[in-house]
């Protein structure tokens, strides 16, 4: 057994486990492998186990390998789950299949008016700051509600979901939780939280996508 299939397995079995324990189906929660750094070679080891959802945080390095592996594998599922800067709104557009990084106002519009010029509309997700960091992109907790009411109404966005990156020196249950309350009350149900060190609480507590990159790739060095 290959090292990408020994990985991809671990990581699905504990997924599975988790969804089980919290009375959940392990269907409804899906893997997204995050392969930011790694080559192509490195994501085509997992496609060809059987992997097809991929992560990636910048525009400009997915342009870099995922055309080619689309042409390959054409179910391959892209998604951006790093900060999108409105000049880059076009190519991310033509590229990913769901931007996971919405979370301002300006970005949105530029998205809509991208995804109407297109013609392709990927699946967006409103990315909260629910630490309230300062650096931190995302939008606010108490802004959440106005905030996807605002891409869906008047930016006619498809929105399907919330996605959270926790502050690492706190514990990611708590929000998390908070997560998956704010896309309940809002009528999402996909929520993407979870990376390599908390994917099964994640899970625990309703995670739909998780985000881990370390654990099926290895460390991605410095
Ligand atoms: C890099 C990254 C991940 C994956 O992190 P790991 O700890 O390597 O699993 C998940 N989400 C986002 C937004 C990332 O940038």
């Amino acid at each position: 057994m290959s090292d990408a299939t020994a990985r991809l397995d671990e990581v699905r079995g504990r997924i599975d486990a988790a969804a089980r324990a919290a009375g959940r189906d392990p269907a409804a929660v899906t893997l997204v492998a995050v392969s930011k750094t790694h080559g192509a070679d490195r994501v085509r080891e997992l496609l060809q186990v059987g992997q097809r959802v991929f992560g990636e945080n910048r525009v400009q390095e997915a342009e870099g390998k995922f055309p080619a592996l689309k042409a390959e594998y054409p179910d391959l599922e892209l998604h951006l789950i790093g900060p999108l800067q409105t000049n880059k709104a076009r190519e991310a557009v033509a590229l990913f299949d769901v931007i996971q990084s919405v979370d301002r106002e300006r970005l949105a519009a530029t998205l809509a008016k991208e995804m109407d010029r297109a013609g392709r509309r990927p699946a967006c997700y409103v990315q909260v700051n629910t630490g309230e960091e300062p650096q931190k992109a995302g939008v606010l907790p108490a802004e959440v509600d106005a905030f996807v009411a605002a891409c869906r109404d008047s930016h006619k966005l498809p929105v399907v979901g919330l996605m959270c990156i926790p502050p690492v020196d706190e514990d990611p249950s708590l929000h998390f939780a908070l997560l998956a309350k704010m896309a309940a009350r809002n009528g999402l149900d996909r929520v993407s939280m979870g990376m390599s060190a908390d994917y099964e609480t994640a899970v625990r507590l309703g995670a739909t996508h998780v985000r881990v990159g370390t654990a099926l790739f290895g460390s991605r060095g410095t």
